[in-house]
């Protein structure tokens, strides 16, 4: 039920990703997690095996951080322009992320990797990895990576050392919420021993890939 609402509102998006002709059959890995979890490790990791993967670059009205580049990590643009976006249906998926900043999924990013051959892979929150997930069907896997603990989380993200006090907080928050999803993924993995979980995602992918 939900899925058919999905495509009655995307049906031209739908005809436009659907492998037609000499366009090739791509792939969607999907991959969610709390905040610090550990997902822009693990999809880092991902990229740099021969899996045939391209990262979906998402628009978001959030400023960037650190060496964060426009067109790289994300690209960044105004609150108004993301507005325009949704009206113009641009995006696959979006959401409000943390209060006030948008994130969103462009349908032409997806066009894009395909177009380049490549298989697509997401960072994405959870509710945009559901969504995701019931857009594409079979064509899709979503993961989700689950912390060891709400405990240990903070400890990553205070080490990690990117947010304040205040944005730890809200993130930790959001986390105890995403948690609850994890049940809607095709697979949980934990991230206690980065190596394992690595390695536990690699093979999940490598199977899907290849199928
Ligand atoms: P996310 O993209 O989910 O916010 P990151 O990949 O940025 O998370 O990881 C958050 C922090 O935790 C980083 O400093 C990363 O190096 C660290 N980290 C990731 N996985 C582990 C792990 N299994 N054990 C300890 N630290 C980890
Ligand atoms: P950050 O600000 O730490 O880069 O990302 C915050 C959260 O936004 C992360 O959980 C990340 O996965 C999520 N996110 C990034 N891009 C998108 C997107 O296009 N759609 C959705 N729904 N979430 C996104």
């Amino acid at each position: 039920m939900y899925l058919k609402v999905i495509l009655l509102l995307f049906p031209s998006f739908i005809d436009g990703v659907k492998p037609c002709g000499k366009k090739m059959e791509g792939k969607l890995v999907i991959i969610s997690a709390p905040s610090g979890a550990g997902k822009t490790t693990i999809v880092n990791h991902l990229l740099r095996r021969n899996l045939g993967l391209e990262f979906s670059i998402s628009a978001t009205t959030r400023a960037p951080r650190g060496k964060e580049k426009n067109g790289k990590e994300y690209y960044f643009i105004s609150a108004e322009d993301f507005r325009e976006k949704i009206r113009n249906e641009e995006f696959a998926e979006w959401q409000e992320v943390y209060s006030g900043q948008f994130y969103g999924t462009l349908k032409s990013e997806i066009e894009r990797i395909w177009a380049g051959k490549k298989h697509v892979i997401f960072d994405v929150d959870a509710k945009g990895g559901i969504n995701l997930k019931a857009i594409f069907g079979n064509k899709a896997i979503s993961i989700f990576i689950m912390p060891p603990s709400v405990r240990e989380l903070e400890k990553r993200l205070l080490s990690r050392a990117t947010d304040d006090q205040s944005k730890i907080r809200i993130r930790i928050e959001k986390a105890v919420e995403e948690m609850k999803m994890a049940a809607d993924f095709d697979h949980i993995v934990i991230n206690d021993n980065l190596e394992m979980a690595q390695n536990e995602v690699y093979e999940m992918v490598k199977s899907f890939v290849n199928s």
